[in-house]
């Protein structure tokens, strides 16, 4: 393992070449090294985009990444807690699979993650998208479609959801928030490295439906059928779910076989979209789901 005292290198953050020679080791302490601009700039959807870079907070979440082979470029970690064996064992790690560890700062690290009190541990991840042919619903499996879905928090919970549910995937449909932002990554607890996630526009996913050979539901507020209804878990199920502000378009409402709606008491229009998907999934999935 090599080490380098210099704390003001210029070197964005490490690309590794195909043959993995060990990564570095550099101390970085102030928060004007270009490489931590560089790296907080990951905050920026188009310096995500440029780099196909993005930021996993956590010692836990960067070790399930490791384990579920994403290809970490640089851990940064905070030079305080490196007697801790974990954090350890994650920066051994990532310098043997060709990547840099940073030991930084408190400070370092609280710019990185923009808050106080940092996590112990942030990774820097290739993000990674799935092709549809990538997907398999096996014979009684769920995928669930999001019509241009808004929020990061949504997202994030949505696909943690979809995880703890055995989802087998997730497909962002039209103009959605970025599932790598700092925000849906956060609010995903680790599970944006478990599911599969594709995205598409909508001309493309309407192709993809046509070849979808199970069941597809929507759901809608003016969806006339008891979202218990459908036989879920008979054949593979697409689950469509409405944008947050203006429910499914009418051309996503018209791809499907059912619309379907959870029914309400009380004052509210609609619910929460990760609340209503978290209802639909674990619906569609309660067949296959046991204590
Ligand atoms: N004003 C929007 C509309 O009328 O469709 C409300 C959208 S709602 C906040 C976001 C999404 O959550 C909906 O498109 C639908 O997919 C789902 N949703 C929320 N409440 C629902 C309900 N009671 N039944 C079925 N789906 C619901």
């Amino acid at each position: 393992m090599s080490r380098d005292r210099d704390a003001n290198s210029s070197a964005p953050p490490a690309r590794r070449p195909d043959t993995v020679a060990p990564g570095r080791v550099k101390e970085v302490t102030s928060v004007s090294n270009p490489i931590v601009k560089d790296i907080r700039n990951l905050a920026l959807k188009k310096h995500r985009e440029e780099t196909g870079l993005f930021l996993a907070e956590g010692l836990k979440l960067v070790l399930d990444a490791l384990d579920a082979g994403w290809r970490i470029e640089t851990l940064v970690a905070a030079k305080t807690q490196l007697h801790s064996e974990l954090l350890q064992k994650a920066a051994a790690r990532t310098v043997s699979l060709g990547a840099d560890v940073l030991e930084a700062s408190d400070k370092v690290l609280a710019a990185i993650a923009r808050r106080d009190n940092p996590q112990s541990a942030i990774g820097i991840f290739r993000q990674r998208l799935h092709r549809t042919d990538e997907l398999d619903a096996g014979k009684d499996g769920l995928l669930v479609a999001l019509d241009r879905v808004r929020d990061p928090g949504n997202l994030g919970t949505i696909l943690r959801t979809a995880d703890a549910a055995g989802a087998k995937g997730v497909i962002l449909v039209g103009e959605s928030v970025d599932p790598f932002s700092l925000e849906a990554v956060r609010a995903t607890m680790g599970s944006i490295f478990a599911v599969p996630i594709v995205r598409l526009s909508e001309a493309e996913f309407l192709r993809w439906r046509g070849t979808f050979k199970g069941l597809v539901v929507g759901t809608h507020m003016k969806g006339a059928v008891d979202y218990r209804e459908p036989p879920y878990g008979k054949r593979p199920t697409l689950l469509l779910m409405g944008n947050e502000q203006s429910g499914l378009s009418e051309t996503m409402a018209g791809a499907c076989e059912t619309l379907v709606r959870i029914p309400q008491v009380g004052r509210a229009d609609s619910l929460n979209l990760a609340v209503a998907t978290g209802l639909m999934i674990f619906e569609a999935r309660r067949g296959s789901l046991k204590l």
